[in-house]
């Protein structure tokens, strides 16, 4: 630790000076207001999630650009305790690196050396892994006077000294009975600290919250859907909006499984119309038919919403998607930034939520100025310049027959970060391609605290797409799913270059003034390119995937780039390639800096565990059974190489070590509860055999 604190104050003498301008009172995490609003004009730092307010990840740096990035090498690495996603974009302030890992951890590292400072290892109940439906990840830490703040996946807000690492104050933001987690970053507005939280696919409302930043007090909160009419009045900032027009949008039981509309990644503050802006999620369940009677926009779900960053009061809304029902989320990244519309500065808002749709909307007033498709998509014909409405295609609402849609509730694009470059004037998006047939799940029933979409996933409609037979069909989509880096022209909305994936799951962008723009991808790459015509300059091989986003900075005059490594997420979990099937080792932290000269220990000979083999015997309908619980309960974690591979897990070939597992949630503290309140014991016991049936096909087939 001694040497740790040394080493720091030599890394952190040099911003000393820029520390004292500010009225902080510690130079550790010395982010007061004045400084966060001029960010833009400090680019050694990373001062919060974006970088900027405007969360465009851009950094003005260019010590590091097209001419020199061949000589990038490995700086330092920072090994992390565990195979969960890594999805944190870590803060830079004077030197010292903060950061979230999986499981809700922060460490405070020397950003020069990696050498670590001080670890809070919050202790989370590991049974709430099973209310994260996309991995227990966490997307990072927010920094202001002194404190560093964090969510946990068990729905806590927690404040730390940024010193020492000591917690000054941890406060429940959730009704911890119910399946909510917290996976965004806070941010920090005023001396108020915002936080959503997650868990729309189980069951749950969803709001944003202010806490005072000095002890952790509620100043106000918001909801995105209306409550129980019942339950009457929530007394929150957001009663007004719903008693006026967005409650007459919502019809049936829609409180029944929480309505959705999770606040889970952006929130974004706008200081010119000094207003929060933030993304609402989708719809719980997703099928708005089974939600709300199949009528009415559902107000506030995929919107960006406009509140007063003081009160929390509503100011504006646009609504990507009304009556929502594909899982498309409008809680992607905001950018903000002045563009030149047909001759005109426009301060506008910028975001590719998972529909397809690049929008650009002025800020002064919520109204849309363009929306064009930046990837696949054959749920609408255009979007409404006028009325700023989707003009759906109606078959796409699957109501009467299958529909194969795309993008699927995976998305266009997720929460990994784009970038906007004001030098080349291009958003740096990472694109999915990923379609899936969705059909009414006439037979839905509730399960709360398990998935909920009201949706059943089919093999591809017949016609839809060339096969004869459903398995033939689902190989043509498999074709056609991959991912790009796309560079987005947001005036004239067009691509103007990308750069093709095998693979949809693409990490997350960051743009710099040196013309580069960083991104990882999930076989453990990490690659620099020219943000103008898209040529690869720099590949660096990291052995474990890359989904974060990446970022820059400088200390004592040496420019660093660093990015969280491990592979996770919702597709860590419930879907894999050939090439994936490695479990991911352990996460890291990477860093590089020009000549840097460290490297990454080779992973081990890959050995995957056989294909479990058994000599019992089960009937067809058991078998049949055991799938449709299968795909119902455990696909959605086990499918990807995150979690076991049920097929290679000697478990299933014991009954009784199966009931333990499944029934008694022997497993509970790894995330793998009891799921006794869902199925009984003769569920359980047929996931088994088709688990076990399944292993033997498999182990067939690769004979
Ligand atoms: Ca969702």
């Amino acid at each position: 630790m001694g040497m740790a604190r040394i080493a720091l104050f030599v890394a952190t003498i040099g911003s000393l000076a820029l520390a004292a301008c500010s009225d902080s009172p510690t130079t550790f995490g010395a982010i007061d207001e004045e400084r966060l609003l001029d960010a833009e004009n400090d680019p050694d730092n990373w001062l919060s999630h974006g970088r900027t307010y405007a969360e465009d990840r851009f950094s003005p740096l260019s010590d590091i650009n097209t001419d020199n990035v061949e000589h990038l090498g490995l700086a330092f690495a920072i090994d992390l305790d565990t195979n969960r996603g890594q999805e944190a974009t870590p803060i830079v302030v004077d030197g010292v690196m903060y950061f979230s890992t999986a499981w809700s951890k922060v460490r405070a590292v020397n950003a020069a050396t990696g050498e670590e400072i001080w670890r809070y290892d919050t202790v989370v109940d590991g049974a709430k892994g099973a209310h994260a439906c996309c991995d227990t990840v966490n997307r990072g830490v927010a920094v202001w006077e002194g404190k560093v703040f964090f969510g946990t996946i068990d729905g806590r807000l927690i404040a730390l000294d940024a010193e020492t690492g000591d917690e000054l104050w941890d406060v429940v933001t959730v009704d911890q009975q119910q399946p909510y987690t917290i996976t965004g970053a806070p941010r920090v507005v005023r001396g108020k600290v915002l936080i959503g939280n997650s868990g729309a696919e189980m069951g749950v409302r969803g709001y944003i919250s202010a806490y005072d930043a000095d002890n952790g007090e509620l100043v106000w909160r918001f909801y995105t859907v209306p409550g129980n009419p019942a339950d009457g009045p929530d007394g929150a900032a957001s009663d007004a909006a719903f008693e006026q027009f967005a409650g007459e949008t919502w019809f049936g039981d829609y409180w029944e499984l929480g309505g959705g509309g999770t606040v889970w990644d952006s929130i974004v503050y706008d200081a010119e119309f000094d207003q929060l802006l933030i993304g609402v999620g989708n719809g719980s369940p997703w099928n708005h038919r089974v939600r709300s009677d199949g009528k009415g926009d559902n107000l506030f779900l995929s919107s960006i919403l406009a509140l007063d960053p003081d009160t929390g009061a509503y100011k504006w809304h646009y609504q990507v998607n009304p009556g929502e029902t594909w899982d498309f989320t409008a809680t992607q990244q905001i950018t903000l930034a002045t563009l030149e519309i047909d001759g005109e500065p426009r301060k506008v808002a910028m975001q590719a939520p998972k529909n397809g749709f690049f929008y650009v909307i002025d800020r002064e007033d919520g109204k849309l100025i363009s929306a064009e498709p930046f990837a696949e998509q054959n749920w609408a014909e255009r979007i409404d310049l006028e009325t700023g409405r989707p003009v759906e295609i109606p078959e796409a609402r699957f109501a009467d027959e299958p529909y194969l849609i795309t993008p699927m509730g995976i998305g266009a694009h997720a929460w990994q970060p784009m970038s906007y470059s004001p030098v080349t004037g291009l958003v740096y998006i990472p694109v999915m391609e990923v379609p899936n047939a969705y059909a009414d799940d006439a037979d839905f029933t509730r399960n709360i605290g398990r998935w909920n979409t009201g949706v059943s996933f089919l093999a591809p409609p017949e016609g839809s797409v060339p096969g004869a037979t459903p398995e033939a069909r689902r190989a043509y989509l498999t074709s056609i799913t991959y991912g790009k880096l796309e560079a987005w022209d947001p005036v004239n909305q067009r691509v103007v270059w990308e750069v093709r994936r095998d693979w949809p799951w693409n990490g997350g962008t960051l743009a710099s003034a040196g013309n580069l723009v960083f991104q990882g991808l999930p076989d453990g790459s990490f690659h620099a390119y020219d943000a103008r015509n898209g040529e690869e300059l720099w590949t660096f091989q990291g052995e474990r995937g890359i989904m974060a986003g990446p970022i820059t900075y400088r200390v004592d005059g040496e420019q660093y780039v660093a990015v969280m490594a491990g592979y996770g997420g919702s597709m860590g979990m419930a879907s894999q390639t050939d090439w994936m099937r490695r479990p991911p080792p352990n996460g890291q932290l990477l860093a590089f800096k020009l000549g840097g000269d460290a490297i990454i220990e080779p992973l081990p000979p890959l050995e995957m565990r056989p294909y479990v083999a058994s000599e019992e015997s089960f009937a067809p309908e058991q078998i049949a059974e055991g799938q449709a619980q299968f795909f119902a309960f455990c696909s959605i974690c086990h499918n990807g190489p995150v979690n076991p591979d049920l097929m290679r897990s000697t478990v299933a070939t014991d009954a009784a070590a199966w009931n333990a597992v499944v029934m008694d949630g022997i497993l509970a503290q790894n995330g793998m509860i009891s799921f006794a309140p869902w199925i009984n014991a003769e569920q359980s016991e047929a996931v088994r055999a088709y688990v076990l049936t399944e292993a033997a096909r498999r182990q067939e087939e690769e004979n």
